[in-house]
């Protein structure tokens, strides 16, 4: 199983571009602040847990209770509580998540704030690219960008759970914009698409603690499932902006 990483020597995040990582950045900021996350998307250190937008339950039985309870209430919260740990005192205590991640994506010295920082604002991402009775058709705006950019939304499926298959070891899948083309992208660890400059539209979590106490190895099934039941094309679209 995975766990929330604190190690200063971890991974290093890497195609980092400060100016395009404020760029995209402020699109999605505005666009977590109209879908009712502005605490979140604005909030100063000492950073908090945001609530779940759906009780435990609600994703089951495609994410049992059990493993959204522990994903949320152990995995996330530990990446809170330590980035909470590694900003307390220094420079980065006053600043909010997003301006974190900023700061110290593409430092070796400082791979464990980034990791706690980016794990953070992935999962608070992750939970709201999910929701009950999601997948199915895409908004009409989405889906015409979607088979511009892909050919059918059916394809556009089919990479998204090739990202998530393809992604070795752990890490997320994404559909995101990069300048005014819809992609998917995969990234390892903790990495995420911000910091190479481009807008994340919705994401995959496959960390195993994501699937594993529902699916042991099989995370095919699991993308597979998320994405033809809970996947939120609704927040994807909040996001294109
Ligand atoms: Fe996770």
């Amino acid at each position: 199983m995975n766990t929330p990483d604190i190690n200063e020597n971890a991974s290093t995040p890497s195609n980092f571009n400060r100016r395009d990582f404020l760029a995209a950045f402020t699109g999605v900021a505005a666009t977590l602040a109209l879908g009712g996350f502005s605490r979140v998307a604005q909030a100063a250190a000492p950073h908090t847990l945001p609530p779940l937008p759906y009780a435990d339950s609600a994703l089951s039985p495609v994410i049992s209770a059990n493993t959204l309870g522990f994903h949320y209430g152990k995995h996330h919260k530990t990446y809170v509580d330590n980035l909470n740990k590694l900003v307390a005192g220094t420079e980065y205590a006053d600043l909010s998540l997003e301006k974190v991640i900023a700061a110290v994506a593409g430092r070796p010295d400082k791979a464990g704030l980034f990791n706690n920082a980016a794990q953070t604002w992935n999962h608070t991402f992750y939970w709201r690219s999910l929701r009950p009775n999601g997948g199915g058709e895409p908004p009409a705006a989405l889906k015409q960008k979607i088979e511009a950019a892909f050919g059918s939304v059916e394809a556009c499926k089919k990479e998204l759970a090739g990202a998530a298959m393809g992604q070795f070891g752990s890490g997320w899948a994404w559909l995101v914009l990069d300048g005014d083309k819809l992609k998917v992208v995969k990234t390892g660890n903790a990495e995420l698409p911000l910091t190479a400059g481009m807008k994340p539209l919705l994401t995959i979590d496959v960390w195993e603690h994501a699937y594993y106490l529902d699916y042991q190895n099989r995370r095919g099934d699991y993308v597979n499932a998320v994405l033809d039941k809970l996947i939120n094309w609704e927040f994807a679209l909040q996001n294109l902006g």
